[in-house]
This record gives structure tokens, C-alpha cells and sequence, in this order.
């Protein structure tokens, strides 16, 4: 029998600060709020330790903090919150161990644990604060190496700032570096991406991510395209951007194991692997989401609610049966799911949605699904549920199927939406 131990959580922290807002950047983020660090630290460190102590029998297999950009906090912050993590969850260990006086075998890091890091928000001396806190990953967000591009897109650094950081972090011997990069940003051209890919290429990073720019309403790039402001690459050059991308970087070593993601084998994100096979997760922070035994909910976005209500330290009692009427377990049915002002969007999900679910994400990575593991999961044959769509699909050339195993084909991934959008059952 499976003790509660095995059943494992991957944990999510926002830091919702930026040095200033990116053009495009719709993300629950602000500029200019340094007066707030300490009050938001203080705050996420009493959600952490409220929430450990609700899921403290839970192994955590990955930490990720993101933001916003979480290195634009000073070291002292950050190591409130690693320390509040360390003393309220089982993490498994984030450094090679000792036995003894003996060195154990170097073995890659039980948990992994990564945080955003914007390039000129970092020195040598904050990751090696970072590497002595435990954090075993960075992640950078440099998305192109055209100065055009990095001033349009509104980024706060330049190519050189990017350099300049990442050296550091080897320097303070990080040796699992992620770099996030965007595709069809204005006047992008397949000779700047190229450009930007070669360049990049010669750091070596472990890992790289390449996501296309989303123009969101709200933003100054959604005004911009509203008013005929804002040039974007065509259709045929963002294809051709992704097809050059997946070939150029194969031959660099990186495996795309996921529709806009690339690693070095042994490098892909733990993490991110874990949101699209269904793993736990339990979001903590401003507008941090959560899954956990198929629930979902959310902490609310308003920032001044977030930090008030978890202003002071309370104990679980309090926030899941206090006074302070913070928990309705009769809206949930669940005991250990807080129903307050900070939490909405709470919702369980339905067999039919988690199977619809598993193949929305599952479907992301190369890998694909196996049918073997669809059964296991949901016990329910994968070929009664979905052996018509797929066979469609497979006459369409947009999904293969090789060894109980069900993946998407390089047409499938041009259109993934569509192709997805198939996999919604009837009621
Ligand atoms: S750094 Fe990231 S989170 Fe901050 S404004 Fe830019 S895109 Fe948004």
C-alpha cells in the first residue's frame, strides 16, 4: 500500500514584483512597489507555514518560484522564505549529500527547485546566496538577443546584461540553467532568430523554452495592435521560426520534449513535466494556483487582501476552522481546502474533465500518452473513450501511435489547439 509519503507535491511560489511592466506582459506583476517586499514576504512566509502544516505528510518534489521576477528581491527576503519552506515541508533535499566523512557519488539533486531570475537583477554574490539556499536551477528571461526586439518588447536588460548573468550563475556553479525565449515579437524576421538562437547556443544553456508572444488585452501591445501600431511576423514566418528552432537546436544537442520546450537529456524541467502529467501542486503567493486530489482553486490577485490576511502568523485551526469564518468546508466537501476572501475559482474536477485534462497536457509532450498509464489513472480503457478520435486524427496525420503510446505528429503540433480541442468528451 502506497503510504502518504509517495503521494508527492510540487509547490509554486509569486513573487509579484518587476523592475518595471514589459509592453506585452499581462502576468499579476507591479513595478515601483519596493515599500512592499518585506509586508508580502512576511505574509507569504505565514501562508507557507499555514499550508505546510495542512500538507505536512507530503514529500515535495519540485519548488519553482516565479513571479513576476522573484530576483529583484534582496538575498535576506528570499532566505525568509526558503527557511519558512525548509522548516514547513518534507523536501526530499536539494544538495548532494554526506555520509560521514565520506563525499557520496555527486547524484543530481533530489528536488528540483528553480527560480526566475531577470537578467541586471542579479550579481555573483545573489547566486551564490541562491546555490547556498539550495536553489539548484535558474531561469532566465532574455527572449531575444536583438536590441530592437529587447527595447520593443520593453525588457529592462540587454544581451550583454544577459551574458553577464549567466556567467555568474556558473560562476556560482549553477549547472542547470534554463533560457526563455519569444517567438513572433514585432519585426521579428527568421534571420533575427536565427541570430538569436546562434548566440545563444555558444552559453550552452541546459534547457531553453520558446514561446510564441500572445498579445493580451490590457497590455500597451494590445492598445498598440488596436490602433494598427504594433508589426508582427506572418503566420509563414512564425511556422518556419518553429520548424528551423526544433531542427537548429536538435543538431545542438536539445530534444524538444515538449511543444515549445528544448533540454539537453537530463535536463528537462521536473517541474513542468509535473503540470502536464496531472501531478499535484499547491500555489502559494499572490494569484498562485492550486491542484491538489483534483481540486483546483486559486489566491486571489488583490494584493493588499493577500497581505492582510495572512498579515499575522495563525494557526491551521484558525484559517481552516477559526473564528474568522475563513473556511466553509460545506462548499467543498473537503476538510483541507480554505474557502476565504484570498481563495476563488474553486472547483472539483469531474472523471470526464480529468481525463479531458490528462490529454489537454499529456498531448504537450513529445513523449505523448500512454494508454497503459490513461487506464491505471482513470481505470477506464482508453481506446472506449477516445479510439475514434484518435483514429480520425491518425487519418489526418495529426496524431501517431507507437508502442501503447499516443503522441501528436510535427502537422499535429501546427495546430495543436485544433487538434486538442478534439479531445473534449460528450456529457
Ligand atoms: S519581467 Fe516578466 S513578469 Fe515582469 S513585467 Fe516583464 S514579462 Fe511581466
Amino acid at each position: 500500500m502506497k503510504s502518504v509519503m509517495d503521494k508527492k507535491l510540487r509547490l509554486y511560489l509569486h513573487i509579484p514584483f518587476c523592475v518595471r511592466k514589459c509592453k506585452y506582459c499581462d502576468f499579476v506583476s507591479f513595478a515601483g512597489k519596493e515599500e512592499q517586499f518585506e509586508a508580502y514576504v512576511d505574509s507569504l512566509c505565514n501562508e507557507i507555514r499555514v499550508r505546510g502544516e495542512v500538507y505536512k505528510d507530503r514529500e515535495i518534489s519540485s519548488i519553482y518560484i516565479g513571479g513576476g521576477t522573484p530576483s529583484i528581491l534582496p538575498e535576506d527576503l528570499l532566505e525568509r522564505i526558503v527557511n519558512a519552506l525548509n522548516q514547513s515541508f518534507h523536501i526530499s533535499g536539494t544538495k548532494e549529500k554526506r555520509k560521514g566523512f565520506h563525499l557520496q557519488k555527486k547524484i543530481r539533486p533530489v528536488t528540483e527547485f528553480s527560480i526566475e531570475c531577470n537578467p541586471g537583477t542579479v550579481d555573483k554574490k545573489k547566486l551564490k546566496a541562491y546555490k547556498k539556499m539550495g536553489i539548484n536551477r535558474i531561469s532566465f528571461g532574455l527572449q531575444t538577443s536583438d536590441p530592437e526586439g529587447l527595447k520593443a518588447l520593453g525588457r529592462i536588460h540587454s544581451f550583454d546584461d544577459f551574458i553577464e548573468s549567466f556567467e555568474s550563475a556558473r560562476e556560482a556553479g549553477f549547472d542547470n540553467i534554463n533560457v526563455d525565449l519569444m517567438q513572433a515579437i514585432p519585426e521579428q524576421t527568421l534571420s533575427g532568430w536565427q541570430r538569436t538562437l546562434a548566440l545563444l547556443t555558444t552559453w550552452k544553456p541546459e534547457h531553453i523554452s520558446a514561446y510564441s508572444l500572445i498579445v493580451e488585452k490590457g497590455t500597451p501591445f494590445y492598445e498598440m495592435q488596436q490602433k494598427g501600431q504594433l508589426s508582427l511576423p506572418d503566420e509563414d514566418t512564425e511556422r518556419e521560426i518553429y520548424y528551423y528552432t526544433k531542427e537548429f537546436l536538435e543538431k545542438c544537442g536539445y530534444r524538444r520534449y515538449e511543444i515549445s520546450n528544448y533540454a539537453i537529456p537530463g535536463f528537462e524541467c521536473r517541474h513542468n513535466i509535473g503540470y502536464w502529467k496531472r501531478d499535484d501542486y499547491l500555489g502559494l503567493g499572490l494569484n498562485s494556483s492550486s491542484m491538489v486530489d483534483n481540486l483546483r482553486w486559486k489566491n486571489t490577485e488583490d494584493l493588499s487582501d493577500y497581505t492582510e490576511v495572512f498579515s499575522n502568523p495563525f494557526s491551521e485551526a484558525d484559517f481552516f476552522r477559526g473564528d474568522n469564518a475563513l473556511l466553509k468546508p460545506e462548499e467543498t466537501g473537503r476538510q483541507d481546502v480554505p474557502v476565504s476572501t484570498i481563495i476563488k475559482d474553486v472547483h472539483l474536477l469531474s472523471h470526464k474533465e480529468q481525463m479531458e485534462e490528462s490529454m489537454f497536457l499529456g498531448l504537450r509532450m513529445t513523449e505523448g500518452i500512454s494508454k497503459q498509464d490513461f487506464f491505471d489513472t482513470f481505470r477506464q480503457d482508453f481506446d472506449y473513450t477516445y479510439g475514434e478520435t484518435v483514429l480520425k486524427l491518425k487519418e489526418k496525420g495529426l496524431l501517431k501511435e507507437e508502442e501503447g503510446r499516443v503522441f501528436l505528429t510535427d502537422k499535429g503540433v501546427d495546430i495543436s489547439n485544433t487538434v486538442l480541442a478534439e479531445f473534449l468528451l460528450d456529457q
